[in-house]
This record gives structure tokens, sequence and C-alpha cells, in this order.
């Protein structure tokens, strides 16, 4: 499966990604990951990307693109991936689409996680995560037994924990602001893709896993109808306007069409006029006494049986 996973700094993505990874057999590709490792190993990219990260900002689109390019170029994308925190931007998501459009391997599913901010900022304050392993643990929310005693896989000693530098709090507010303007819209991007699941991500991480496992089976959000983008709208109004007009006067041509058809002269009053055959009917049968004429005013055979 193709997945992306999206959401706020701070709801799950990387905990449920690992996870993921674990049940499905398929890579974790992490954006934020990938950019830290090319700062900690001093690459030309992780100089470029490191200001920006500090700050709580995006690394500029084509710097993250390149790096998310050379990642699905790799042996073990083939048979599908978790892509975490990639896409972020619009611009992002919609090159994305390309690339995996030309490979033929387009995404399966998105899957929005929605955690509201007090709890994000407070997941982000308790975050750690093992210098060797990578692995992620909150000192809110993860059992005391798992931070404590478990040992890091890839040094058979307890995990070395450490807190990622933009993990500070003026830095998360930075980040949060950015997710509202730059992210959220990847939302109805992908819902009018029909690609969209939405899930709680709050609560026990179990749940929030099962909750995607769920989500993943289960069929999307349904699609939003798209909208036009503005200059459509406004040519589509101007063709409403301009035909709503057209019909207007079609109908004072068709109006002047039939007055000037009518016997000059003639003026079409009430029903009579309308039905000539009727009239002369009536008239012939008073001429011949089978009817009596009636009275003006429509009342006369009453008044002649009175008499
Ligand atoms: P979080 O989701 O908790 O903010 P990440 O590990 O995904 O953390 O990202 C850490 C930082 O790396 C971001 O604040 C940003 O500076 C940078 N980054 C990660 N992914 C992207 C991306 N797709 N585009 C631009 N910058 C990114």
């Amino acid at each position: 499966m193709r997945i992306v996973l999206l959401g706020p700094p701070g709801s799950g993505k990387g905990t449920q990604s690992q996870r993921l990874m674990e049940r499905l057999g398929i890579p974790q590709i992490s954006s934020g990951d990938l950019l830290r490792s090319a700062v900690a190993r001093g690459t030309e990219l992780g100089r470029q990307a490191k200001g920006a990260m500090d700050g709580g900002r995006l690394v500029e689109d084509s710097l993250v693109l390149q790096m998310i390019r050379e990642r699905l170029g790799e042996p073990d994308t083939p048979g599908g991936f978790i892509l975490d925190g990639f896409p972020r931007t619009l611009a992002q998501a919609e090159a994305l689409e390309r690339l995996l459009r030309a490979l033929g391997q387009p995404l399966d599913a998105v899957v929005q996680l929605e955690v509201d901010s007090a709890e994000l900022v407070r997941r982000i304050s308790g975050r750690r995560c093992c210098a060797d392993c990578g692995r992620v643990f909150n000192l809110f929310t993860s059992p005391r037994t798992a931070v404590e005693s478990e040992l890091c896989p890839k040094t058979g000693a307890p995990h070395r924990l450490t807190q990622r530098p933009d993990d500070n709090e003026a830095t998360v507010a930075e980040r949060l602001r950015v997710y509202e303007e730059k992210t959220r819209p990847l939302i109805d991007f992908y819902r009018a893709r029909g690609l969209l699941r939405v899930i709680d991500a709050t609560g026990d991480v179990d749940e929030v896993s099962r909750r995607l496992t769920q989500a993943l089976g289960a069929p999307a959000a349904p699609r939003a109808p798209r909208r036009a983008p503005a200059a459509t709208r406004v040519r589509a109004a101007k063709r409403r306007r301009a035909s709503a007009s057209a019909r207007v006067r079609r109908s004072g041509r068709t109006a002047r069409r039939v007055r000037a058809a009518r016997p000059s002269g003639r003026r079409v009053r009430g029903r009579t006029a309308a039905k000539p055959k009727a009239a002369a009917k009536v008239r012939s049968r008073v001429a011949s006494g089978k009817t009596r004429r009636p009275a003006r005013g429509g009342r006369g055979r009453i008044r002649e049986k009175r008499r």
C-alpha cells in the first residue's frame, strides 16, 4: 500500500507509521528523519535545511522534493511505503502526484490524524527519541516500563533518550502556525481526489493504531465537489449572465413578432374572441328558437321565467 499520514506536529504520525511499517512490512519515509539525518551528517542538504528546521519553518520545497525523489527511487519502495511528514505544502502534494503518476504507483490512501492543539503541545513537550534507534517515546503517555527498561535494538543497551532541538515552546508555536497555513489545505486536496480518511488520534496509542488500521481498510471520505478555480468561476458567471440577457432579448423579439403578426386593428380580448365557432353556434340556436337569447348580465332565463 502507498500511504500518506497527514497531521500536525505531535499528532503521532511518526509513532503510527513505525507501527504500520512493522505490521505491513513496508518502509516508513519520514521527511523529518531524512532531514535530521542530513543535518547530523553535515551534508549540503543538511546545511541548507538546518536554519529553517531550527526556526520551526518549512525547508524549501525544491530541496525536500529532490530528497524524496531520491528516496522513492530506492529498491525497498515498489512494494509500498508510508510517507510521514511529506507532503506538507500544495506544491509538494502536486509534485508527488506527478512523480507517482510517472512511476505508475498512485497513492492508495491519505489518513489525517486529528488532535486538538492543547494536546499537541503537551505531547511535543513530553516527546523523547532514542538517539540510536530513533524510536519515539513520550514521558506523559508511554508506559514507564517501556521508557526505562526496554533495550535499544541497535545497541542492546537501554535507549538513550534525547529531546529534539525544535521541540521547544517558541518553535512548537511556529510549527503549529505553519501547519495551519501550509499543510491544512492538503486535507481538501486529498478529499477532492477521494483518498482522504480522517481518524481521531487522541487517547491510547494502541487504540489509535486500531482506528488507523480500520480506516485503511474502509472506504475513503466522500469526495467533496471540486471547486473550480476563481477565474473559471468568474467566466462561468459571466456566461450565465450573458445567456440570461439573451433570453430576455429573445422573449422581447417574440412578443414584437406576435404583435406584428395580428391583423391590424383587431384587438384580441377575452374568451369570445378566442372561440368564434362557439359564439356562432349559440347565435344560430337562438335564431332557430331552440334557445332563448340570454339577457345582458347572463341572468335572462330566470327573469323570463318569472314574467
Ligand atoms: P513534526 O511533524 O513534529 O513537525 P518532522 O520531524 O516531520 O516534525 O519535521 C521536523 C522539521 O523538518 C519541520 O519543522 C521542517 O522544518 C522540516 N520538514 C520536515 N518535513 C518537511 C517537508 N515535507 N517540507 C518542508 N520541511 C519539512
